[in-house]
């Protein structure tokens, strides 16, 4: 049976790569929907090639634009834009993959309309992992994890039970060999270097500070229900090793493969089947004849212990660990902050802040407003010291 996918997010890292996988696989899947956000050039081509129906983008301007260019179609806008893709009556399967919380409200969205998440958009989890597990539950509908790691943990889990520990592995970022001084002065290229994987800008700068395993740790605990203190990380550095689960007979069950985001991308929309899709070259056990392990520097890499705390303590504290990181992370990319300031703003919003526990999607929303607030006077008064 044909698969009816709609992506939101179709211009970025992950939704041209599951463009390709799609495209490769273009019996299983119809394109339905897609949306971007401010990259016309590359929507419009994809709207060519795939011809999908229903189109959102950012901007008002652009929609009428688009509108005028392919009158047969239906645009939309904004974040309604984004909420109209996700309640498509024709479409089985959402693809997340937009960054950042705009990728929230739609995922609810499209959860209350019955239809299964392929789930790239870790804020949604991170932000309000509880109400949308909970909401998925009640819908019976699948939460299909594309992050890599998550994509293995799940792979290793099937129906299995007596979970003991989720070991999540960490490639280490560009930096996992620097000292504390020679991260003081890195700059945009050097954090942007990273040494496995090709992704968007702000994850590239969260896999550096490690703050990315930190909200994958938290995104862990809500799709997998387990506890915190049974989630561990390992620095793998050659990325092979995607993650594994080890039960309680002491049988330890890891996914492998080469670092490639096809793979999970494309597990996600055929699940449960295996297909063969994009080729990729295939894991040798002997060429590749060393896998390391190591423990995480916690005091180079202090935002992954903090995003731990901040999931430990639930309610709206990730909220804040996230919004704070990620204007922190903005301003950077804007090279208006340095490096290490990422965490000096991110840890000082959290020391001061207050939380909600058990917020309603309101609440998750105003919090997370109020904090990009706080952290953009910060970077604000960064910016003229500097
Ligand atoms: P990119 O920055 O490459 O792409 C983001 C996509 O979201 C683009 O299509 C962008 O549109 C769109 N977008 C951004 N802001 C808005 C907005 N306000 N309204 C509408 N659309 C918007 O990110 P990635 O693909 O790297 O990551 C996407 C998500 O997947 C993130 O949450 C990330 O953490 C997660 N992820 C990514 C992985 C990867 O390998 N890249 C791995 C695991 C998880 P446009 O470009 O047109 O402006
Ligand atoms: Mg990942």
């Amino acid at each position: 049976m044909v698969k009816r996918i709609a992506i939101l997010g179709s211009t970025g890292s992950i939704g041209t790569q599951a463009l390709e996988v799609i495209d490769k696989l273009k019996d299983r899947f119809e394109l339905i929907g897609i949306s971007a956000g401010s990259n016309i050039p590359l929507l419009i081509e994809q709207i060519k090639k795939f011809h999908p129906m229903f189109i959102s983008v950012k901007n008002e301007e652009d929609k009428e634009k688009l509108q005028k260019m392919f009158p047969s179609l239906y645009f939309f806008s904004g974040d309604t834009g984004l909420n109209k893709i996700a309640e498509l009556p024709m479409v089985d399967m959402l693809l997340v993959a937009v960054s950042g919380k705009v990728g929230l409200k739609p995922t609810i969205t499209a959860i209350e309309n019955k239809k299964d998440i392929a789930l790239a958009n870790k804020e949604t989890l991170v932000m309000a992992g509880d109400i949308v597990m909970k909401l998925a539950k009640e819908n019976e509908v699948k939460i299909l994890p594309v992050d890599s790691e998550h994509s293995a943990i799940f792979q290793c889990i099937g129906e299995n039970k007596n979970v003991k520990h989720l070991i999540i592995t960490a490639s280490g970022g560009p930096f996992r060999n620097s000292t504390i001084e020679e991260m003081k002065n890195a700059n945009l290229d050097e954090t942007l270097a990273h040494p496995r994987w090709k992704m968007g800008k702000k994850i590239t700068v969260d896999s550096a500070t490690l703050m990315n395993k930190g909200l994958e740790v938290i995104e862990a605990h809500h799709l997998f229900n387990i506890d915190y203190n049974d989630i561990k990380v390992v620095v793998h550095p050659q990325s092979y090793v995607h993650s594994a689960v080890e039960y309680a007979d002491g049988s330890i069950i890891a996914q492998l493969g080469i670092p490639s985001m096809h793979i999970p991308i494309q597990y996600a929309l055929t699940y449960p089947d295996r297909v063969e899709g994009i080729e990729t070259e295939s894991f040798d056990f002997i060429k590749a004849s060393k896998l390391e392990f190591f423990e995480p520097d916690y005091d180079k890499f202090p935002s992954l212990k903090l995003a731990i705390e901040m999931g430990k303590k639930g309610g709206t504290y990730p909220v804040c660990m996230n919004a704070a990181n990620e204007e922190a992370v903005f301003a950077f990319l804007e090279k208006k902050i340095k490096y290490l300031d990422i965490y000096k703003i991110t840890e000082k919003i959290c020391d001061n802040y207050t939380g909600i526990i058990n917020p309603t999607i309101d609440n998750i929303i105003e919090e997370d407003e109020k904090v990009r607030t706080q952290a953009g006077k910060i970077i604000e008064e960064m910016q003229v010291k500097l």
